[in-house]
């Protein structure tokens, strides 16, 4: 049974953001082929372009190309209307990016963190947005949304229930940042905002159930089954950086032990190595066999841990990103063999194993694109 009422208001306000979206993915385009694309009657789609003509959320060019007959004008997205933020809280970094309403970086920002209190970071982050704000071209709209990515459990609120790497529990992130910058903010798990952001610009963009693994200092997994992220009831799916693979084996942050993050993240290779990611990455570059064996040791758990994951969804596309991306060189060959040695035959076949093109800007350009879809579809100002 239909239980929603539909109101004109909230249909012209879907018909619009229809029409926005339409340009967005399809330019150029001509208001003929958006109303045969869309369903909607022509002088609709005449009158909710003007609209978003006035609104400077689109804009016109000369002739297209024409099939006979008048030559139509094509609509453009105007991608400079405004801009969205984007921040990836790691757990030994922040990473802040300024994009455009298509998702191109305009200005970047990365630090390095050794303590992680919700207020350290808060101040951080702080800082990082004010120097965004000041450095952002002239646009209609300014800043239309801000996203964050964290490694941990968000809610629906966008509290952060726990961030087990962080040592968070309950931080009203999304509340605190509204109040100081007075635009809507998204709070995501950084690995589900990894997930849309292949999904939407990389490696992922033909792949109908596709399971990203976003393996840093921890590692948390984004599901998409049937082209749709999987979020679980409250959103909290995929924490499977946290299934166990030796019930007797090493502490984890969250309590536990024998989590699968405690063998095969930046997080286990940096106690084995002592150093950082990249002085590993510099060793194991000038043939240095105690980093390349570190580096192999870990591909080897992550390869264990993929197999379960294979084994359970059947996904087409398994995406290995976040800083141990880097280290492909290394860790693929073991992924690929512990894979071939243990995965279900039937489970191999039309299985696809890549990482990602977008490294560690998967988070950041997702909780972005999460900003700006919520900027078309839901923004009083413009809808
Ligand atoms: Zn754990």
């Amino acid at each position: 049974m239909e239980t929603i009422t539909w109101n004109q208001h909230l249909v012209k306000k879907n018909n619009k953001a229809l029409v926005l979206q339409l340009i967005m993915h399809r330019e150029p385009i001509s208001r003929a082929d958006i109303a045969q694309i869309s369903g909607l009657h022509k002088a609709t789609v005449s009158s909710l372009v003007n609209e978003l003509l006035e609104e400077e959320l689109i804009y016109e060019s000369g002739p297209g190309e024409s099939s006979g007959g008048r030559r139509p004008v094509i609509l453009h997205f105007n991608k400079v209307a405004g801009y969205a933020i984007g921040i990836d809280i790691g757990a030994n970094y922040v990473l802040s990016v300024l994009t455009d309403l298509k998702g191109n970086i305009v200005l970047e920002n990365n630090h390095t963190v050794t303590q992680t209190p919700y207020p350290t970071i808060m101040n951080l982050v702080k800082s990082m947005i004010q120097s965004l704000m000041t450095n952002m071209p002239q646009s209609r709209y300014g800043v239309v949304g801000i996203g964050v990515g964290v490694p941990g459990i968000v809610n629906k609120e966008g509290t952060v229930l726990l961030a087990p790497n962080l040592g968070w529990k309950n931080s009203n992130l999304k509340q605190d940042l509204e109040e100081l910058f007075e635009v809507p903010v998204i709070v995501e798990n950084e690995a589900n905002a990894g997930a849309f952001c292949e999904q939407k610009f990389g490696a992922g963009k033909d792949y109908e159930n596709m399971v990203y693994i976003s393996a840093g200092i921890g590692i948390g997994v984004g599901i998409f089954l049937n082209r749709e992220l999987y979020q679980g009831k409250n959103g909290f799916s995929g924490e499977m950086g946290h299934m166990i693979i030796d019930m007797n084996g090493k502490p984890c942050n969250c309590g536990s032990q024998g989590c699968w993050e405690a063998y095969a993240s930046e997080h286990a290779l940096l106690e084995q190595a002592g150093s950082s990611i990249e002085a590993v990455l510099e060793l194991a570059k000038n043939q240095d066999q105690t980093a390349q064996g570190l580096f192999k040791e870990v591909g080897k758990y992550l390869g264990i841990g993929i197999n379960n994951i294979i084994n359970t969804f059947n996904p087409d596309q398994v995406i290995i990103g976040n800083r141990l991306a880097l280290a492909r060189e290394w860790i693929e060959e073991p992924i690929k063999t512990t894979i071939e040695n243990y995965t279900l035959t039937h489970h191999q076949t039309e299985l696809q194993l890549d990482f990602s093109k977008l490294e560690q800007y998967s988070t950041v350009l997702g909780v972005s694109a999460f900003a700006v879809e919520n900027f078309i579809k839901e923004d009083s100002k413009v809808l």
